[in-house]
């Protein structure tokens, strides 16, 4: 039988469990539904869709609205399925058989996933003692590694943790000296207390990535897009698929734009509950990281007899709770990571951990 490339043969695929549960918390996607008007808007305009021509390739009034949301050229907008399309259309741009793309695990899984899909060579560097992101690490795989992509994700997943601006600036600053590329995650920006946003302009080797399937409520849409110079975005256009944004997706990022002010609604109540959550695991014998997003990661404490990693996402689950599991990642050994859902999903996961672990 036909082997597959050596890159996909060696690989294992996406591992996040969907089971079905009554409390659903593993894949960080919002709670709550995205505004009635906005349903009603969408139904109304995909009846007057041409469903026998294709969709506008260039995008044109969803890159407009993205644009006037970041106040940016619509030719800084890049947009895709998810921000994982972004992710690959970056790497089978800048990427690619002979160039090399670093991160600083533990991170997010899919930016060295995509990068080994693309056949980019993956360099791992590691995080401080905290997991926060060491500059002097960072300083040694370029050097060492001369990569052309460099990720950042902040807030970071599964840790929560957020690059402050000097780092952001710093790391960038190692881009343009290595003439590499930097990307900036930011999935789970509108939870954080700053952006790295501000920090793209024409000429400079960043591209900050956002998602419609977090704080926009629409992770059944697959959208997702990048901003950064209009060099760049100019060359992914040539690498994606002709067409490959559908119609009524178009129409449903374009007009989801129109309710900024209940997205931030959803933000804010979102936000406090993770205050909630948090202050609730400080009464449990836990180690809980610091978090910017919809999202904690944690684990019991070494010294306390409780249940922890395997163990315990499986007594979560034998309650009908579904988080997700870190424990087999390096250094995040027995860890799990709750997704912030409605205070009474919450109210019921915390209810099923104290149960467990006191
Ligand atoms: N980046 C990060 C950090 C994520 O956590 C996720 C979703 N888990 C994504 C990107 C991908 O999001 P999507 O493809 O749904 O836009």
């Amino acid at each position: 039988m036909i082997r597959p490339r050596d890159e996909v043969a060696l690989m294992e695929g996406y591992h996040s469990p969907q089971v079905s549960v009554d409390v659903r918390l593993n894949t960080n996607e919002s709670p709550t539904a995205p505004p009635a008007a906005w349903q009603a808007a969408f139904e109304k305009a995909v009846q007057i869709v041409d469903w026998n021509r294709y969709p506008d390739r260039a995008a044109t009034d969803l890159r407009a609205a993205i644009a006037r949301l970041h106040d940016v050229d619509p030719a800084q907008v890049f947009v895709a399925n998810g921000s994982n399309e972004v992710l690959q259309t970056l790497l089978l741009t800048y990427g690619g058989a002979g160039r090399t793309a670093a991160m600083w695990e533990p991170t997010y899984a899919l930016h060295g996933h995509i990068s080994r899909l693309t056949g980019t060579r993956v360099v791992q560097g590691e995080r401080a003692s905290d997991l926060s992101t060491d500059l002097d690490e960072v300083r040694r795989v370029f050097a060492e590694s001369s990569p052309s992509v460099a990720f950042l994700c902040s807030p970071n997943n599964p840790t929560g943790m957020v690059d402050d601006e000097a780092t952001v600036r710093t790391v960038l600053d190692l881009a343009v000296a290595a003439g590499a590329l930097l990307v900036v995650d930011e999935a789970y920006a509108q939870f954080a207390p700053w952006s790295a946003l501000g920090l793209v302009a024409d000429g400079v080797p960043l591209v900050v990535t956002r998602t419609f399937s977090k704080t926009w409520s629409m992770a059944a849409a697959r959208l997702g897009y990048l901003i950064g110079p209009a060099e760049i975005v100019a060359e992914l256009e040539k690498v994606v698929l002709p067409y490959h944004l559908d119609t009524a997706k178009q129409i449903a990022g374009t007009l989801a734009l129109d309710y900024v002010d209940e997205m931030d609604e959803r933000v804010a109540h979102l936000v406090e509950e993770r205050g909630r959550l948090v202050a609730r695991l400080a009464d449990l014998p836990l180690q809980v990281w610091p978090s910017a997003a919809n999202f904690v990661l944690f684990r019991p404490s070494p010294d306390a007899a409780v249940p922890a990693g395997d163990d315990l996402w499986q007594a979560l689950l034998d309650r009908s709770i579904l988080v997700r599991n870190f424990s087999a990642m390096p250094r995040l050994e027995g860890c799990l990571r709750v997704t912030i859902g409605t205070p009474e999903e919450n109210d019921t996961f915390l209810d099923a951990l104290t149960e467990i672990l006191t």
